[in-house]
């Protein structure tokens, strides 16, 4: 019975690496017929909030993981916050201290800090002295007397080579004394730390694969002396390639937006960014790209992921989520284009009228569209007034010795109408061009420009009729003066 676990801290919006952690999780559960563990790890009081969880569950919800046990979908091993499992913790740490591998220590920050000056000083790797290891019983109760808090310390072995097989890193193996002499595994506040907590609950917890960021493998080994000492079995681990930004370095906010959330509030859609993911460090055999989740998950294989760092780009997100908007109905991108609108001031209430419109316009951008919050740009000209013209577009106006002509036989024509509809202005631009002749380029330009303010864009007869009458009669007198 296999199980794996993700185990987010909820100390801030969800970054793109631990999402794609969960993804690689969910992944192998899915693939291998694992259960799926949300468990969250929120014994940092002061950072950790309620707000910060309930975002974890929305973000994971939207991307469409789906886990099996959780905070909220209990199981056999909960609870499964962290924070309610302090009991538990305190009894296996007193049970470390009756054995002897474990102690209470009562140095200050102060004297620690002095400590690691000393030792940088000397040239040494800064580590725990082990000054409290033999604390006599006076000694202690001494301590105690004095208003001293104490940690608990864990007694990491001198000389033990510790390794361990890494599903994608490989063979690794780290001498015990790099680890930093020994290790705090509860706080002076009677709070675990990670690396104490963390293999309580995945050995309570039957985990069998530990998936994770590569940033924790130097914690595995640390993690691994603790699950010795307890008698647990230890579980098969898989550190994923940290994901880098486009030059090389850690992905990062200098990068662009580095939390899922920004990613669903520019209009990313979910399916996109599940495709997305799945692909940073692992490729199917067959090397396709747009995959369903169903085809991800059936072609999904651990194996295959590498273990180089993946790059982030952000050209391939916007080309795939280009795609899924492609294969999007209208209705969906116009519920999502909504809330932007709004945001611009561009739209207020929305009647059914109003929504037909919006279809309408949205429909001519939809294909083009990389994210959903890119129509704001590309069709401000359908929500404003009056267009603004640059120094460019002017030109084109000026340059045009027919522009004048062309603008003036236009907007007589929309003048006239009595319904502003595609046919009707495919018609008169037809009539037009004979009346005038001027044709093409020279025709359409001038038209394009006063009406819309740029020199491209969507069709002229279906942008005219969804500007409405007024507003392209306005724009046309402005250009004509
Ligand atoms: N709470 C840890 C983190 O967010 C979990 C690491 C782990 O998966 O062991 O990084």
């Amino acid at each position: 019975n296999l199980r794996v676990r993700f185990a987010p801290s909820p100390t801030g919006a969800i970054h793109i690496g631990n999402i794609r952690t969960a993804l690689f999780n969910y992944l192998f559960s899915r693939s291998e017929g694992a259960t799926f563990v949300l468990r969250i790890e929120d014994t940092d009081l002061e950072r950790s909030s309620k707000d910060f969880e309930e975002l974890i569950f929305k973000e994971l919800e939207w991307l469409g993981i789906e886990w099996d046990e959780g905070p909220d979908k209990p199981g056999p091993y909960g609870p499964y916050r962290q924070s309610e499992r302090l009991a538990i913790y305190h009894k296996f740490a007193q049970k470390l201290i009756e054995e002897k591998k474990a102690y209470r220590c009562y140095c200050t920050p102060e004297e620690l800090e002095e400590d690691r000056k000393k030792a940088v000083e000397r040239g040494d790797i800064p580590r725990y002295s082990g000054r409290c290891r033999y604390l006599t019983k006076e000694q202690e109760e001494a301590f105690i007397k004095e208003g001293r808090k104490p940690v608990i310390r864990f007694i990491v072995p001198d000389d033990e080579v510790i390794e361990f097989e890494d599903m994608i890193k490989g063979k690794i193996t780290i001498k015990s004394d790099t680890l930093g002499g020994d290790m705090v595994i509860v706080k002076s506040d009677g709070m675990p730390t990670y690396n104490f907590a963390v293999v309580i609950d995945d050995a309570l917890m039957k985990i069998t694969h530990v998936i994770r960021g590569e940033d924790h493998i130097y914690n595995t080994p640390k993690q691994i002396l603790i699950y010795k000492a307890l008698g647990f079995e230890i579980p098969t681990f898989a550190h994923a390639p940290l994901i880098l930004g486009p030059d090389r370095t850690k992905l990062s906010k200098r990068h662009g937006n580095t939390y899922i959330g920004q990613y669903r509030e520019l209009g990313y859609l979910p399916e996109a960014m599940f495709n997305f993911l799945s692909l940073l460090s692992w490729s199917p055999e067959d090397n396709v790209e747009i995959m369903s989740k169903e085809e991800i998950i059936k072609k999904f294989n651990f194996r295959r992921i590498h273990s180089a760092n993946p790059v982030f780009d952000i050209e391939k997100l916007n080309w795939m989520n280009q795609q899924y908007i492609q294969k999007s109905s209208v209705e969906r991108i116009v519920d999502l284009a909504i809330p932007h609108l709004r945001r611009a001031g561009y739209i207020d209430e929305i009647n059914d009228m109003m929504y037909n419109w919006l279809k309408d316009v949205i429909s001519l951008y939809k294909d083009g569209l990389q994210y959903v919050a890119q129509i704001i740009e590309k069709a401000k000209m359908f929500f404003v007034e009056e267009v603004d013209y640059s120094e460019e577009t002017m030109k084109i106006l000026e340059e045009n010795p027919n522009s004048k002509i062309v603008l003036e036989g236009v907007k007589r024509a929309i003048e006239e109408s009595e319904q502003l509809t595609e046919e009707y202005v495919k018609d008169l631009l037809k009539k037009l061009q004979k009346q005038t002749n001027v044709k093409g380029k020279e025709f359409f330009m001038p038209i394009r420009v006063a009406i819309t303010g740029e020199d491209h864009g969507p069709e002229l007869v279906k942008i005219i009729p969804l500007v409405g009458k007024d507003k392209v009669i306005n724009r046309l007198k402005r250009a004509i003066n």
